[in-house]
């Protein structure tokens, strides 16, 4: 008889339906939401895609803030579906303003919908999330957050903020799989997704996951993707072990010593402290030297360091998000990036910023 050999991977039982609702009520504990928490089953992407085919209608008019391709995405495909788009496209690789927001707002005729991300993994911004829902919430606008990177990286209060839909990811800070997403919605999202005219029997449809909410939340529609749910288990497992409020902190202290090991090293950071995320930090590089031959030298070391995205691509990021936000792999992304400069006759101090790293940690 054949014998395929014993592996791991054969043979995966299927996720147990009954399930999904503890998983969904987990999720909503790192939200820290009341609102119902909807599983897509697949990445974080298509889960964003979704919120937009549901949302877009002819005569919804939306301000989409752009501070990545992400962004850009997000109002394309809310145009697709008819609404009216007020795209609010930042500096290139920097995050919004809030004037710039607020003087929007107060032009624009009548808003239904501002869509926004939280912290950029592109280019390491964070964009001022509190004081913008606050001028949305003052105006009945329902909010979108895009929080795929930010979740477990920064602090993100769903309902204490008033953020009608976030869409999250476990596979940035949370350190879980990138198979599946998953998505917050308020009573006010619902009355604008429910409206007559939205997508249904489809992947894209946010009313058809509402019918899994109503319906006691058992097995999820099609045949889901067993390992991803067992895996998004294990990522929750571990994330209320550390406990939510340690692993934002360690994403701090990695942006924190990252920030002072670059600063030791002699090298100016893309953005300052307060516009950083705590998941990659964006540094320039030489001109002559290039993100690609800086990426080599780095590699050659064993270290990953990658260009920045979009606007940011002539930027080098120096990543420190989930298992990645610890002492060994902030020294490494620094060292790296010193030698590198080293190598290419760029003065750099090593030795200060290891010193640097090692005092921050030491704290
Ligand atoms: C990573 C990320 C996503 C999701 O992208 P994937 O292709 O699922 O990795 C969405 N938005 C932001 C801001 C992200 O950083």
């Amino acid at each position: 008889m054949f014998d395929p050999g014993w592996n791991p991977l054969h043979g995966a039982p299927s996720y147990p339906a009954e399930r999904y609702a503890a998983l969904a009520d987990r999720i909503g504990g790192v939200l820290q939401s009341r609102n119902d928490i909807l599983l897509v089953q697949a990445e974080a992407v298509v889960a964003l895609e979704a919120v937009a085919a549901s949302l877009a209608r002819p005569g919804l008019s939306v301000v989409n803030i752009v501070t990545s391709p992400y962004g850009g995405w997000f109002g394309q495909w809310l145009r697709r579906g008819g609404a009216t788009l007020h795209d609010i496209i930042a500096e290139p690789g920097l995050p919004i303003d809030i004037e710039v927001i607020a003087k929007a707002l107060d032009l624009a005729p009548h808003i239904d919908v501002l869509a926004m991300v939280h912290a950029e993994s592109a280019s390491g911004i964070l964009n001022p999330l509190p004081e913008i829902l606050a001028l949305a919430r003052g105006r009945g606008i329902v909010t979108i957050v895009d929080a795929v990177a930010s979740i477990g990286g920064h602090r993100l209060e769903i309902d204490s903020l008033g953020i009608d839909v976030a869409v999250i990811g476990p596979q940035k800070a949370l350190g879980g799989p990138a198979g599946v997403s998953a998505l917050s919605v308020s009573r006010r999202a619902w009355d604008l997704i429910l409206r007559k005219g939205g997508p249904r029997d489809s992947i894209l449809s946010l009313a058809d996951l509402k019918s899994w909410v109503d319906d006691r939340r058992q097995g999820l529609p099609g045949t889901p993707a067993p390992l991803e749910f067992f895996a998004l288990e294990a990522a929750l497992d571990r994330i209320e072990a550390e406990r939510l409020e340690n692993v934002i902190a360690r994403h701090v202290l990695a942006g924190s010593a990252t920030r002072a090991g670059l600063a030791a090293l002699g090298v100016a950071t893309w953005v300052p402290a307060a516009k950083a995320s705590n998941l990659v930090t964006a540094v320039r590089v030489p001109e002559e030297l290039g993100p690609a031959a800086l990426i080599a030298t780095a590699r050659r070391l064993g270290v990953e360091l990658a260009a920045g995205v979009g606007a940011a691509a002539h930027l080098v990021r120096l990543n420190h998000t989930g298992p990645r936000a610890s002492f060994q792999t902030v020294l490494s992304n620094v060292v790296a990036y010193g030698a590198a400069l080293r190598q290419a006759g760029h003065a750099a101090d090593i030795a200060a910023a290891s010193e640097a790293i090692a005092v921050a940690y030491g704290r």
